[in-house]
């Protein structure tokens, strides 16, 4: 297979020497069809020349010899040779009388050229003739010999060499600008696909931090390497969040484990006694444990089925009391006010999948907030969408993290919130079910004053 590079150039010279070709075809064709015309043509003028040039020499009935011989000399350096005879048949003038020599080298030399420049030209040497005349009486005749039916004067041979000239010139430039340009434009193209290909082999292997800063012109380059280097951004990013999972579960599972491994060491060498107090602390870490286990759970069953949803009219007035009257208990016992506002919203949404998204930032509402603050949920319409407002008046989120709180396993501040036992999870899950329903999840924040998430669920 060619090098797509190669293949550019190579079209590149086919297409100009082609283009060549063909310009020079038609330029033989018709231009040399149309000069040769215009020689025919001025052979003609130089012969009607030198017959009226010689009419006008026959003065007092007798021809002025002197004249007529500068007028054949003349003639001859333009390739006629012409002899005059008066009516009586006597030889006025004779260019080869005048000049045998130089009559044979002329039409020789004419000859020559002609044949070299056209080898299949069937040239031969003519002769017209013509009368004489004045006032309407004929006083002589006029043969003008010469090589026929046209031929090339040296001025002729000039011109047509020089064009020729100037078409391989043009033809070399042509050829060799369509070797530069290919050479250039080839480069332009082919360059940031080698370094796609090369970037996209380092992708491969892991290499997620290599972003293609290459700049083309070409606008299909320029999209397939913003796509490669979104495809290496996420793939950068879902490495991240891999390791961090990782990292996380690993720290999650080893404090748990750590403490109950000591403990029970400890009653089985007996210097500890298994106090009711001790097998509360170890089930307070196994459940911890399998808190755990349920995040990891619920994260892969919300990744894998938030396409799939079981659709119905409900009114989401109802849903979002009855989740009111559930956290009610919890509120009051961490003396936080929950402050409902509540609009009759009627929406077309899977039931289940919505509650658990409007619980998650609710628990959160709750969790993020000290006490002798309150929570204010509120539910109306907006443009056509259903809106649930959740706001608290807690410890807020600050702009840096503010944007990555839906990512999965991100926490803001990771010590505490392992204290609390969030994993990081529940405002990814959120943002997946209200995605799912083609709605949408906004949220402002303003450190130490609280926070406010807005879910937009069409309806
Ligand atoms: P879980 O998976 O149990 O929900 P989590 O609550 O830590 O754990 P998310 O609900 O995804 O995880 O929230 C991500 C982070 O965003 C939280 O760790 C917290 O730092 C921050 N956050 C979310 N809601 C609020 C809020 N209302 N006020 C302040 N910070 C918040
Ligand atoms: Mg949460």
């Amino acid at each position: 297979m060619k090098k797509l590079r190669q293949k550019l150039i190579y079209s590149y010279i086919f297409v100009t020497a082609l283009s060549i070709i063909i310009i020079s075809i038609l330029a033989n064709l018709y231009l040399e069809k149309g000069f040769n015309e215009y020689v025919s043509d001025k052979i003609n003028e130089r012969k009607n020349f030198v017959i009226t040039s010689i009419e006008s020499q026959y003065k007092n009935n007798q021809w002025d010899v002197n004249a007529i011989t500068n007028i054949g000399i003349n003639a001859l350096q333009d390739g006629l040779i012409i002899k005059v005879t008066d009516t009586n048949g006597n030889v006025v003038w004779d260019a080869r009388e005048y000049n045998h020599g130089m009559c044979e080298a002329m039409i020789r030399k004419i000859s020559n050229n002609m044949m070299s420049k056209f080898p299949n030209f069937n040239g031969q040497y003519v002769i017209n003739e013509y009368d004489l005349s004045s006032d309407g009486v004929k006083n002589g005749i006029l043969e003008v010999g010469y090589y026929g039916p046209f031929y090339y004067n040296d001025a002729d041979f000039v011109f047509v060499n020089t064009l020729n000239k100037i078409f391989v010139a043009a033809g070399v430039i042509g050829l060799l600008s369509s070797i530069i340009l290919g050479i250039i434009i080839s480069g332009s193209i082919s360059n940031p696909i080698l370094r796609v290909v090369k970037a996209t082999n380092l992708i491969s292997t892991g290499h997620y931090k290599d972003r293609i800063i290459e700049k083309s012109k070409v606008e299909e380059i320029t999209s397939l390497v913003t796509s490669v280097n979104n495809l290496a951004e996420s793939l950068e990013k879902q490495e991240l969040l891999r390791t961090r999972l990782t990292r996380d579960i690993a720290h999650e599972l080893r404090t748990p484990l750590t403490t109950l491994q000591s403990h029970l060491e400890a009653i089985l060498d007996g210097i500890w006694e298994p106090t009711s107090d001790r097998l509360t602390s170890f089930h307070e870490e196994i459940l911890r444990l399998k808190r755990l286990v349920g995040d990891l759970e619920r994260l892969s069953r919300y990744d894998q089925e938030t396409m799939k949803l079981d659709k119905e009219k409900i009114n989401v007035k109802e849903l979002v009391n009855q989740i009111i009257i559930n956290f009610e208990k919890q509120f009051i016992d961490k003396k936080v006010q929950l402050i409902s506002d509540i609009k009759e919203c009627i929406i077309n949404v899977d039931k289940d999948k919505i509650n658990q998204a409007i619980i998650n930032i609710l628990s959160n509402a709750l969790k993020y907030t000290p006490e002798g603050g309150e929570v204010i949920v509120k539910c109306y319409y907006e443009d056509g969408k259903g809106v649930i407002s959740i706001e608290d008046s807690g410890i807020g989120i600050s702009k840096e993290h503010l944007s990555h709180i839906f990512e999965r396993f991100y926490r803001v501040d990771e010590s505490r919130t392992r204290n609390t036992g969030g994993a990081g999870i529940g405002l990814a899950i959120t943002k997946a079910i209200v995605s799912a329903h083609g709605g949408g999840i906004t949220v402002e924040s303003n450190i130490n004053e609280g926070t406010i998430f807005r879910i937009y669920l069409p309806s």
